[in-house]
Parts: structure tokens; sequence; C-alpha cells
């Protein structure tokens, strides 16, 4: 029996091949753990299967072979136990920031008052230091503003595993600067399970208490573990990887 509290089990993907072409096989045997509370990264180089393997996490896509076990329980498609942030917002345009947040707030937690989801809704946002702007729609925020408001919306909806996919790609560097604070401002309050993609190595080591290196190949998987550099205690490296690379 294994004990993580999300565990990736023998995980394959393969995309059909348009004509008569061979499989693409995108990974295959890709296993690991994430433990309740962790904040794992994940880092690899441009398409090898990183978003895949998140989509299939969120219950977004299948697996060709393997499962994905939270809690004891196999995951098959989306659930609101699994919250996902992707780099491009994705609020609802008509809606101001308050509503956008609160929408979520009600669907996750139908019997509350409205008071009390207001009142959750704007913590929040303060978390995130967006009070002032509740009103405003997301068209009359900056892009930065933007993924805070889909930081903290993912946040307030507290679900038992939160899925990011490269949320601050789209971002410039002090803006991304200013935001990764705001996040582990928010992650120290709430210890929330966090998977996030990220490209920028310097980002997985200042916020991820363990960091997965996803190499190239369709042989990924877990191979062994490297300390690297600590701003935060207990982290350390677990490389996902082709053996021949
Ligand atoms: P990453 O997020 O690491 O950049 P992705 O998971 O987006 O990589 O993609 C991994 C690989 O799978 C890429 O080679 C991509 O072209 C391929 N791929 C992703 N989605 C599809 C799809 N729907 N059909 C065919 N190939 C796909
Ligand atoms: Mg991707």
């Amino acid at each position: 029996m294994t004990s993580h509290f999300v565990e990736v089990e023998g995980l394959a993907k393969r995309f059909p091949a348009p004509g008569k072409g061979e499989a693409l096989t995108v990974f295959e045997n890709a296993s690991f753990g994430i433990d309740k509370g962790e904040f794992v990264c994940i880092i690899g180089h441009s398409g090898c299967g990183k978003s895949t393997i998140l989509n299939i996490l969120a219950g977004l896509d299948q697996a060709s072979e393997g499962v994905v076990v939270m809690n004891g329980k196999e995951v098959a498609g989306p659930s609101l136990e699994r919250g996902v942030v992707f780099q491009n917002y994705s609020l609802l345009p008509w809606r101001s920031t308050l509503r956008n947040i609160t929408f979520a707030v009600q669907a996750r937690w139908p019997r509350w008052s409205r008071d009390k989801v207001i009142e959750h809704s704007l913590r929040f946002l303060e978390l995130v230091g967006l009070q002032g702007v509740e009103q405003r729609k997301p068209s009359q925020l900056s892009g930065g503003m933007r993924q805070r408001v889909s930081i903290a919306r993912a946040f307030a909806t507290q679900p038992q595993l939160l899925l990011m996919d490269e949320p601050f790609g789209a971002l410039d560097a002090l803006t991304r600067g200013m935001i990764q604070e705001e996040l582990i401002r928010i992650w120290e309050e709430t210890h929330q399970t966090v998977f996030m993609i990220t490209h920028d190595v310097d980002e997985a080591i200042l916020l991820a208490d363990r960091i997965l290196l996803m190499t190239n190949g369709p042989q990924a998987r877990v191979a062994e573990s490297v300390q690297v550099a600590i701003p935060r205690p207990r982290q350390r490296t677990d490389i996902i990887h082709h053996p021949d690379y």
C-alpha cells in the first residue's frame, strides 16, 4: 500500500498519429506521489508533457495507461476537489472581480449564507493585495491583477489539490516577482496542496517544497532524488527522466 495523498502510478500518454503513422508517446511509466500540504513544482523542457500530466491530474484528459489516485479514490473526470489555474486567467469577463470569486465559493459551498460567501471571498482578495478593486470587471484590471484574482479564486475554494499550469508565464518579471510573494503569503496561510508547472527553475526553487524534473523521452519515471539550494526547509528534487537522457 502506498501512502501519498496523490498517487500517480505508471502513467502513459499517447496521441494517435494523423493518418497511419505511429502514435506519439509523450511519456510512459511516470510515477510519483504528492503529500498533503506539499507544494510541488514540475519543471522540464517545453513539450515534454507537463501540461498533459496536469490535465490528467485535473481529470480533464485521460491517461493511455496508469492511474491517478487522490485520497484513495481514482481520478476520473473533473471535480470541485481539484482546482486549476491556467496561464490565461479564465475569469468571467462580464462579472466583477468579487463576483468572480463569490460565484466559485458559492458553487463550492452552496449552503453558505450570502454574507459568509462575501466575507470569505474578500479575505482571499485581501491576501493577494487586491482590496479596493472588488467592483472592477476583469477588463479593467492589469494582467498581473487578473492572475492574482485567479489565484485568490482558486485558493478561496480550498480544493484538495490545486493545479497550476505556468500561472505566471504571461507576466513580466517584476509583476511575476510580486505575485510570487503573494502566492507564498497565501500558501503560508492555507498550506494548500499544490502541483505547479513552471519553466522557470528559480521560481521552482523559490516556491516548491519539492521539485519534479521531467526530462524529454518516453520513459519518464522517478529515478532519484537530488538536493538543491534550499530557501525553504524540506526541499529536494526528484528526477523523472529517461535513463539514456
Ligand atoms: P509541456 O506542457 O511540457 O510543454 P504538453 O503536455 O503540452 O507539453 O505536450 C506534450 C507533447 O504532446 C507535445 O509534443 C505536444 O505537441 C503533444 N500534444 C499535446 N496535446 C496533443 C494533442 N491533443 N494531440 C496530439 N499531440 C498533442
Ligand atoms: Mg505546457
